[in-house]
């Protein structure tokens, strides 16, 4: 007789095999799923997670054991473990890996999952009748009135009452207080009113809580339009059902600013978590959302990852922002992902935005989604005035025309204050000898037939790559033919900074990018500085959201030509939403706006457009040129990268992935519904960082199409010889193709 087969668990570990690893485990059974295990792996230890249970196969060796089981209750479960599951299925990674990405770094890692508690006081029913007998106007006794009213939180007392702890011990000894956990959604500080809602704004709101159930949402609303205004309303809704919300943020929108109003308008605990907060901070919001305890959750990409045992509304603030899309290791889109998680959970998905993705708006105007809209700014705030700047044949200074540096001055002069917009940091795009011709070039990112200049920044010091860090001092003298003639050509903030600042003698000019705010509070710090009185702003997109300007009476834009002519097929796209969304910051309170964009194409379509028609027309032209062309929304595209020391590999690499495809496709079905293959190719940026870079780009009408394909042909792709010799990844609705 056979032996009997003993349960087993079949762990996801973090790594890249699309596998599940088997591990015996005393009384492992169905409720191991989605607990943490430690499980030794080779000579290593590794954290995993329960992914399933299964019978041991009594012919096969005998399975290693966990080494230990780490949670008392599964950690990833229902809803989100079974959205999990998609996303691997998805993205075509490994469950192991997905599963790491969901989980903050402190619990990857294998570290308990942290109290999210905070310790309050409370009157005891001793204190409640003794506390006349203390001494009227001491400690001791204001404290125990404190009290009176109901438990107060360490950090509220410490902010009412110095010398408190001293007094607390004290009653606590006569049994008069004690100190207990209290979760911090029972914390909360009184709601503040905010402004009525307009009849746009309070349609927007009505439409939201009418929706009983997954419902996706468009709220389109111009710049102002007061779009954060309706999730405050949709999200109190939702709070006083019961119910928990998350809202995402871009990586640039996240402020102090934002935070303060969403906690003094909500009346409870807002629980926020960015790439600011070290790692025990990260996995308490998680554990708070997991908890139940964390009603409001506001966060950048990975945010859509927390547990929302009790979800009630989903917002996706800025849809269209590029940093929801992560670019390296798991590629999920996370305002994608936070549509499928509302599906699931049963909840409205509400995403907002002024220049909505072409995605999304397809979406809307096709009426897959609700579509929502705020017209006009909401308040007395009036939309900006646009002119364009000819600057063809007129002399410029850093850039600047004559009629921009006048017009800066004028607003200045006004008491307003000024944002320069140039989307280049550094002092230079290129240092170039001007008597042969030799420019500064990455040696790590360029090739002989396409060079990539290095950045000149520290006023011509200092030579710096933007796509791979690499950094030298200048040359003295051109290393080609010993001229000292070097010269940096083109600007960049730094040297926009240089000139306004020597022109406007006693105005306060801060320059704004990741050069100088390395830190997320850096730029909060500078801008709380400058407060009101009249200043000149420079900065790169960081400048195009996020903190709100009121000041804000004129924004110049500089240097967009560039973007005019990329290749990328979303380069149009970003350049409109990224004019929109800085047009957007002038005049945003009472202080009418005005914007100035200086171009050598003033006839260029995309301008005209969008200056006479606005987003929407230019978005509806864009959708045009798309769909004759076959791009998304129109098809669907995934994205095949390889990337090695030599340029060989990568190019054989994704030729014998293009077999692949080819032959699960079998050569003579004449199936049109298969992706059509474009490739191997160089990749737009062919090296980088060293590394020689090749793509192969999948297209299909379907997505069922695609995926079929991908689904057939990776298991032979992951076997390739080739694939051994390079680094490769595989990017599911890619944002870019780079
Ligand atoms: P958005 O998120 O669309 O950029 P906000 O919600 O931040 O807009 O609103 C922009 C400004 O208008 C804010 O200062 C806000 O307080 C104000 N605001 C919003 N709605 C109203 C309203 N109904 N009445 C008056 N002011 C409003
Ligand atoms: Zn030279
Ligand atoms: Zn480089």
């Amino acid at each position: 007789m056979p032996e009997p087969a003993d349960p087993i668990l079949q762990v996801a570990l973090p790594l890249p095999l699309p596998r599940l690893f088997d591990y015996a485990a005393e009384g492992a059974g169905a409720g191991d799923v989605g607990r943490r295990v430690r499980v030794p792996f080779g000579p290593r230890e590794l954290v995993g997670v329960v992914a399933a249970t299964g019978a041991s196969d009594p012919a096969a060796p005998e399975l290693r054991a966990i080494l230990a089981r780490l949670d008392q209750a599964p950690l990833l479960h229902g809803e989100l473990l079974e959205s999990l599951h998609w996303l691997a299925r998805y993205t075509h990674a490994p469950l192991g890996e997905v599963l790491a990405t969901a989980l903050p770094a402190a619990l990857r890692r294998g570290e308990p999952l942290p109290d999210t508690h905070s310790w309050a006081w409370r009157l005891e029913e001793a204190g409640a009748t003794g506390f006349t007998g203390l001494r009227a106007g001491s400690r001791p006794r204001r404290l125990a009135e404190l009290l009176r009213d109901g438990a107060r939180d360490e950090d509220a007392l410490d902010a009412l009452m110095a010398g408190w702890r001293l007094a607390a011990r004290a009653l606590q000894r006569r049994g008069f207080v004690d100190r207990i956990a209290v979760p911090a959604s029972e914390l909360a500080p009184a709601p503040q009113p905010g402004p009525a809602p307009n009849d746009e704004q309070q349609a927007a709101i009505d439409a939201i809580a009418a929706e009983d159930g997954f419902a996706p949402m468009l709220l389109d609303g111009v710049t102002g339009s007061g779009k954060t205004e309706v999730y405050l309303h949709a999200i109190a809704d939702c709070l006083a059902r019961g119910r928990q919300v998350l809202v995402l943020v871009p990586e640039i929108g996240l402020t102090p600013q934002l935070l303060q109003r969403f906690r003094a308008r909500l009346g409870v605990p807002v629980h926020a978590t960015h790439s600011g907060l070290n790692d025990g901070e990260r996995a308490r919001t998680w554990a708070a959302a997991w908890r139940g305890e964390a009603r409001v959750v506001v966060g950048t990409r990975s945010a859509v990852f927390a547990p929302l045992p009790e979800a009630g509304l989903i917002v996706v603030d800025e849809e269209h922002d590029g940093s929801y899309k992560q670019q390296d290791g798991i590629r999920y889109h996370a305002r994608d992902f936070a549509l499928v998680r509302g599906k699931a959970l049963g909840v409205p998905v509400v995403l907002g935005s002024a220049t909505p993705s072409l995605e999304t708006l397809h979406n809307a105007t096709s009426g897959r989604y609700r579509y929502l809209r705020l017209s006009h700014r909401a308040g007395a705030a009036r939309p900006p005035e646009v002119r364009v700047v000819d600057v063809r044949k007129r002399p410029l200074d850093a850039g600047l025309s004559a009629q921009m540096l006048e017009a800066i001055g004028a607003a200045l002069a006004d008491g307003g204050q000024v944002l320069v917009f140039r989307n280049r940091r550094g002092y230079a795009p290129v240092l170039l000898c001007h008597d042969c011709g030799w420019s500064a070039q990455c040696p790590r990112c360029g090739t002989p037939e396409v060079g990539r200049p290095m950045t000149v920044h520290a006023h011509g010091r200092r030579l710096q790559c933007h796509h791979c860090g690499h950094r030298r001092p200048s040359p003295p003298a051109c290393p080609d033919c010993a001229s000292l003639a070097l010269q940096p050509q083109g600007v960049g903030t730094e040297r926009i900074e240089e000139v306004l600042a020597a022109r406007f003698d006693g105005v306060p000019v801060l320059r704004i990018d990741r050069g100088s705010t390395q830190r997320r509070d850096a730029m909060q710090r500078l801008l709380g500085e400058l407060g009101a009185q009249p200043g000149i702003l420079i900065g790169t997109q960081m400048l195009a959201k996020g903190h709100d300007l009121p000041g804000l009476t004129l924004v110049c834009v500089v240097g967009i030509d560039e973007g005019l002519h990329s290749a990328d097929f979303r380069a149009h796209e970003k350049l409109a939403q990224l004019l929109i969304q800085v047009a957007g910051r002038a005049g945003r309170a009472q202080r009418p706006g005005q914007v100035l964009l200086q171009t050598h194409h003033p006839d260029h379509p995309l301008l005209a457009t969008l200056i006479d028609g606005g987003y929407h027309a230019f978005a509806a032209e864009e959708l045009a040129q798309r769909e004759a062309a076959g791009f998304p929304p129109f098809a669907h595209l995934a994205l095949l990268r390889a990337e090695a020391k030599h340029a060989g590999p990568p190019l054989a690499f994704l030729q014998a992935a293009r077999m692949a495809f080819e032959t699960v496709r079998g050569p003579s079905s004449g199936d049109d519904a298969a992706p059509a293959l474009s490739g191997p190719m160089p990749a737009p940026m062919p090296r980088r960082a060293g590394m020689h870079r090749a793509q192969l780009l999948l297209s299909a009408e379907g997505r069922r199409t695609l995926h079929a394909a991908l689904h057939a042909a990776l298991p032979a792709i992951h076997a390739l010889p080739e694939a051994r010799k390079v680094r490769w990844s595989l990017d599911v609705d890619p944002v870019d193709l780079y």
